[in-house]
Formats: structure tokens, C-alpha cells, sequence
């Protein structure tokens, strides 16, 4: 059957949510070329979805797991557990999983001040690390960074066709590089994503040149994605946020750190106290989103991929610059579209908050937000404030002017929010009808 025949009550409900005739049947002919790659990716999720539930079966979940804590969280059955069931999925020895971790740039921070001392340094030999970092490190001046605790910090960028300069990296690394710090997403920069495999063979070029280098993984926006994670492929930790994939849209707070035990261990001493390390921390009634959150997150992560392959697609045959682009393997959930003014990421963005079940209604505005160094806009309609593995889309007001857009907690919306989007495009004049026939 024809795309453009395949389903009037579908299209109309859709007119019906402000999508006109022209971008819904421009959206289905898009569709049509990406079955196969749809059918890849469900299978992913459910290689991953059973590595979830075994280890979740292996750890002996129980419902007296879900119960949580109070006070000091002495002896709390359900985050011991957690944590040996997302050590387990991480394939590390150990694994700290918190409500009292605010967010992605926290648990990153406390890897990073748990294991390093005054004297040491710290190496990214991928490029500048994701915005927030720049403060932890004291890249950007601020207080408390590692830099006022005497840890120094050299980088080594990718090359320009996005791979290690492995001969730089090797000249970086002198006897005070203690840990290196690698991001596999592309977080708001327009490199490439890392897969894990190319993750791992860093991991192992580093050791080679020096093997007490600690190799931390920043895996924000990378869980699920593939059907290995970053231990596996030999890096002594990895870490990320709760409210992004693994948290799988339930999570209302948390961050995550897991990898070899001495390591996580350090980091939960920053976390609460010396001595105290993962001892105490109740967990409150945070527990049964986090793991059902967790069982869900393979099959959230690939609705989201979905929707970022889609995404890539439409805006692609549109003209637009878009990374990855249409036909790449995905190492993460972040599309890149780059509209070369502001006109073209504003109307994205608007589409998408129109699109969401909460705060459909408002505008989002190019706002200061702390952290950044520039204006950034953001649209997200989320029921977890801030989520990024909700529908959302943002992006730094400065050019390639690039939306970066992720998450969907189902394909079915993440669906439905790119069309928004596009229709805004549309309205907003960055895109002709005529571009859609
Ligand atoms: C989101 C993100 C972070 C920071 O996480 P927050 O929860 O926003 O603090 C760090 N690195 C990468 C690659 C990210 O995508």
C-alpha cells in the first residue's frame, strides 16, 4: 500500500493536532525507507531488555527491595540490591546508584574528586568535555573546581575527521596522569559519538602507555544504545545520570557510577563522608522508580532511537546539516540538526514543546542557564523536570545553531514531536511547503 493511502484516521487525528496533510505524508515516506533499521534496533532492546531482567533475577530482587529507607539508610536492602543489579548490567564489580546524586555533572564530579589527588593529572584525549565539566575541572575559573585543588588538566581534541590523535594522546601522558576522562556522547558539539568498541580501544592505547591510568567513561545518553556497555570494552568506570536513558523516564532524580570496586568506592566517599563512603544514604522512596525505570530503559532508549533516526531522515532530505547523519550506525540518542540562524532552532524547539503532554502550552525562550556560556534554548514538556530522555530538544545560541534533540519515553510521541517540529518549521517559514511535495 501507498504511504500516502496508508491511513486517513490517522492523518486526520493528527490534523486534528496541528499537523497538516503535506508534513504528515512527508513524515510516512520518510518512514518507509527505515523499517529495516527500526527492526535492528528492536532487537537490541530486547538482547538488552533480558540482560536487565537476568541480572535483575540474579540479584534476587524482591519486593521487600522496593521498600526504602529512612535517616542513615544503614543496611537498606533495596539500594544494596540496586546497586549490585546495575553493577551487574554494567558488567563492573560495583556500582553506586542514588537518589543524593542530583544529576549527570554530580556523579561525574564525585568519579572525578573521589579519584584524584593534589598533583595529579587529569587527561581528556577526546576533545573538550561536555559544558558543565569545564567548571568541575576549572577550565572555566569557579570555585571548588579540581584546579583550586591543585589537578591539572590537558586535552588532546580528535582529529578533524573525528578520530584519536593517537601520537598526541601518547605525548600527553606523563607520570602525574592519574585518570582520563572520555565522553562517548557528543553531548552539544557536532563531533562524532564513540562507540564502544573505538571507546575500548582507547581505553586499551592509554593503558599501554601507562596502565594505572583510571579510564572513566562518561556514558550520558549512551546506555542501551548498544548491547555492550563501556567496562565491558575494558574502561575502569562509567557514569551517568538517572533522568537520561537508564533511569527510563521513571527515575525522578539520580546518578549512577560503576566500575572497579576501589574506584567506586572513592567516589562514595566524596558522596557522603570519608569513612561513611556507601555505608549510609537512605533511599527514601526513590526505589521502585529506579528499578522499574531500569527495566524499561531498553525498550525507552529505542523509541528514542527511533526517533532520532527519523529525525535525521526527514531534516536531511529537507537540506539541513544533520549529525549523525540519516544512514549512520547510532552510539547514542542525540540528533544534530544545524539550521545556520536561530530563526530555524527556535521554531524546532517550539515544535517539540508543542508536542508534549505537559506544558504544551508554553513558549520556551532563549535563557542565561548557569553552567553554559551562552544563551540556550530549551523546549521540554516532561513530567520529570528537566528529563532528557523525555522528548526534548535544546541547543546554545551560537552558530552551528544546532538543535540537539533526544529522547521520547515512546517512539509513538517521539514521532509526533518531530512532526510538531517541522510543522513549525513550516509555519515559521524556514522550511517551503513546496520542499515537502
Ligand atoms: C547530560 C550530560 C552531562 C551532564 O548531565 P546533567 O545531568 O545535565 O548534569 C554530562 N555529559 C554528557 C555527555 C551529557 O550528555
Amino acid at each position: 500500500m501507498k504511504a500516502t493511502q496508508k491511513n486517513d484516521v490517522l492523518a486526520a487525528q493528527y490534523g486534528a493536532m496541528g499537523i497538516s496533510r503535506e508534513v504528515y505524508e512527508y513524515g510516512e515516506r520518510t518512514l518507509d525507507a527505515l523499517t529495516g533499521r527500526f527492526l535492528g534496533i528492536d532487537e537490541r532492546a530486547e538482547y538488552n531488555q533480558l540482560k536487565v531482567v537476568k541480572a535483575m533475577q540474579d540479584c534476587k530482587v524482591s519486593e521487600a527491595c522496593l521498600m526504602g529507607t529512612t535517616g542513615y539508610g544503614y543496611n537498606d536492602l533495596g539500594r544494596e540490591t540496586l546497586e549490585k543489579v546495575y553493577a551487574a548490567v554494567f558488567r563492573a564489580q560495583d556500582a553506586l546508584v542514588r537518589p543524593q546524586i542530583t544529576c549527570g555533572t554530580h556523579a561525574l564530579a564525585l568519579a572525578l574528586m573521589g579519584n584524584l589527588r593534589p598533583g595529579d593529572e587529569l587527561l581528556s584525549p577526546v576533545g573538550k568535555p561536555y559544558d558543565t565539566l569545564e567548571e568541575v575541572i576549572g577550565i572555566r575559573k569557579s570555585k571548588g573546581s579540581l584546579a583550586e585543588y591543585g589537578i591539572t588538566y590537558r586535552q588532546v581534541d580528535l582529529k578533524p575527521d573525528g578520530g584519536f590523535d593517537w601520537e598526541a594522546i601518547r605525548a600527553a601522558i606523563h607520570p602525574k596522569t592519574r585518570l582520563a576522562t572520555i565522553q562517548r556522547s557528543k553531548g552539544y558539539q557536532t563531533r562524532p559519538t564513540l562507540s564502544v568498541s573505538q571507546i575500548g580501544e582507547l581505553v586499551a592505547f592509554i593503558k599501554s602507555v601507562k596502565p594505572d591510568v583510571i579510564c572513566m567513561v562518561d556514558n550520558c545518553y549512551g546506555e542501551f544504545v548498544e548491547t555492550m556497555e563501556p567496562v565491558e570494552a575494558g574502561a575502569d568506570l562509567c557514569v551517568g545520570s538517572l533522568i537520561k536513558n537508564p533511569g527510563g523516564g521513571l527515575a525522578p532524580i539520580g546518578g549512577y557510577i560503576a566500575g572497579k570496586k576501589e574506584c567506586v568506592e572513592n567516589a562514595a566517599y566524596r558522596l557522603t563522608s570519608p569513612g561513611l563512603g556507601k555505608e549510609v544514604g537512605a533511599s527514601l522512596h526513590a526505589l521502585p522508580a529506579f528499578y522499574q525505570g531500569l527495566f524499561l530503559a531498553p525498550t525507552v532508549v529505542a523509541g528514542a532511537l527511533k526517533g532520532a533516526i527519523f529525525a535525521a531522515n526527514l531534516y536531511e532530505k529537507l537540506g539541513f546539516f544533520v549529525i549523525p547523519n540519516g544512514q549512520e550506525e547510532r552510539h547514542d540518542i542525540i540528533q544534530a540538526v544545524s539550521f545556520a540562524d536561530p530563526k530555524g532552532l527556535i521554531a524546532f524547539c517550539e515544535g517539540i514543546q508543542y508536542a508534549a503532554p505537559v506544558d504544551s502550552f508554553v513558549t520556551p525562550e532563549p535563557w542565561d542557564m548557569p553552567g553554559y556560556d551562552s544563551q540556550v534554548i530549551m523546549a521540554a514538556g516532561a513530567f520529570v523536570s528537566g528529563s532528557s530522555i523525555e522528548l526534548s530538544a535544546d541547543g546554545p545560541l551560537k552558530p552551528p545553531y544546532a538543535a540537539y534533540f533526544q529522547g521520547g519515553l515512546t517512539w509513538q510521541h517521539a514521532k509526533f514531536g518531530i512532526l510538531k517540529s517541522l510543522q513549525r518549521c513550516v509555519e515559521a517559514g524556514v522550511v517551503s511547503k513546496g520542499q515537502l511535495l
